[in-house]
């Protein structure tokens, strides 16, 4: 398969790496910036990739395959059901759409038209963020709730628990809830809050692995519904996610996703996910119709997670690969200073640029690294403070190499 050569300097990239890309005139990047969905999210590993490779001979019911997905993330989450979804924001819309029509079916149908039906989410005022509109696509409608100083820095009082209670009405169906690590929320108090109306927590918890042990952390405070992604640390498929917790939410999830033009009569699926006895007829396509997961995919996020849960010293690993690339780049010119930061759940090395000594901008040169040749991209998150983030998480071996020398030739051609 040669579609067309663009870039012959790129191709050749390519090339080395013995890679499809090249065929497709496509450039490789050398991934410093971690599991970023623009970027494809970190490489597969060859267990992952063949056995997806073996999943596309044959069909089945996708409901089958999604059981025992369920019966994988029960065991690693401890969570009462599970389900592998189209990313962690697909998994937020569903969830969303699970606390609206629970498995009402009437309510199925109708969503995301939510007129008629509780509709309302609470959500922290500081945790609103870009994806939380993942949970208005199913018709629900943001709360915001309460003064968070702690956040604002402006004072000594963060988001009390209690004032979630003020703005609880009949039309709330649900509390929201950004999993960060510092976060000072108390998750269980929100919770014993929620419980006390009798409304489900949903979690937004994406990218809140490592440590693995975040699994189980926000079922075990009492969570109703948690989300992963697949495709960032866990390193499955970049199109897929968990949506883990209460049997009928997950149920009504998966109602509202996989495709069940299945004559009435004629279905007989597995009970977790498909409770048939407590529906009313069968949903038309749910809302989650495109969100769609393939065979192939929901077999590599089981056998990624797998690999998650089972693999030793990863952490220490990337901690080795990142202070040996720290050591080559340290005294670089145009380098100032390179960091470890080895508190974050996944070590980290900041580059700090020398802008004294460098005549083109922070961006100007992380552009240029960003469309070079080969491409390398870096976390761009301290970009303003003159610092590029190398995350080691989607790094291949022998990239360290590629990364050095890249930034040798930008900054000597930088330099004043
Ligand atoms: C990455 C991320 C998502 C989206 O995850 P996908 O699996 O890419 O859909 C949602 N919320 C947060 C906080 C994230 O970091």
């Amino acid at each position: 398969m040669r579609i067309s050569i663009m870039n012959t300097q790129l191709s050749r990239e390519g090339m080395r790496m013995g890679c499809v890309y090249d065929d497709l005139g496509v450039p490789i990047v050398i991934n410093a910036a971690g599991t970023a969905t623009r970027l494809g999210g970190p490489p597969l590993s060859k267990a992952v990739t063949e056995a997806m490779a073996k999943a596309g001979e044959a069909s089945v019911y996708i409901e089958d395959l999604q059981y025992q997905a369920a019966q994988l993330i029960r065991e690693v989450t401890g969570a009462e059901s599970g389900l592998v979804t189209s990313g962690a924001s697909a998994g937020l819309t569903l969830a969303a759409a699970a606390c609206m029509a629970r498995l009402d079916v009437a309510k199925m149908r109708q969503l995301p038209d939510s007129r008629g039906i509780p509709n309302e989410i609470l959500i922290a005022r500081s945790h609103r963020n870009a994806y939380d509109r993942a949970l208005t696509l199913a018709g629900a409608k943001l709360i915001d709730v309460g003064i968070d100083d702690w956040a604002a820095g402006a004072g000594v009082r963060g988001i009390e628990p209690e004032i979630f209670a003020e703005s609880i009405t009949d039309r709330t169906v649900a509390i929201f809830y950004l999993a960060r690590p510092e976060e000072r929320i108390s998750l269980r108090a929100l919770v014993s809050v929620a419980r006390q109306f009798d409304l489900p927590v949903i979690v937004d918890a994406a990218a809140q692995l490592p440590p693995r042990e975040n699994l189980r952390r926000f079922i075990d405070d009492g969570a109703d519904l948690v989300v992963f992604s697949g495709g960032k640390a866990i390193g499955g498929p970049q199109g897929t996610g968990i949506l883990c917790g209460k049997k009928e939410l997950v149920a009504s999830a998966a109602l509202q996703m996989v495709d069940l033009d299945v004559p009435w009569e004629a279905w007989n699926p597995p009970r977790l996910l498909f409770p048939k006895e407590a529906l009313r007829g069968m949903p038309y396509h749910g809302i989650g119709r495109g969100f769609k997961v393939s065979k192939e995919e929901i077999v590599g996020l089981m056998v990624a997670l797998r690999q998650f849960i089972e693999a030793e010293e990863t952490q220490a690993q990337m901690v080795e690969r990142i202070r040996c690339l720290a050591g080559q780049v340290a005294g670089l010119p145009g380098v100032d200073q390179a960091r470890l930061v080895l508190d974050a759940p996944t070590p980290l090395l900041q580059i700090k640029l020398d802008e004294a000594s460098l005549k083109r901008s922070p961006w100007e040169i992380s552009t240029s690294l960003r469309y070079g040749t080969p491409r390398i991209a870096f976390n761009e998150q301290l970009l303003h403070q003159g610092i590029l983030i190398v995350n080691p998480i989607s790094l291949r071996p022998g990239d360290e190499d590629l990364v050095v020398q890249g930034l040798v030739k930008e900054l000597t051609r930088s330099l004043r």
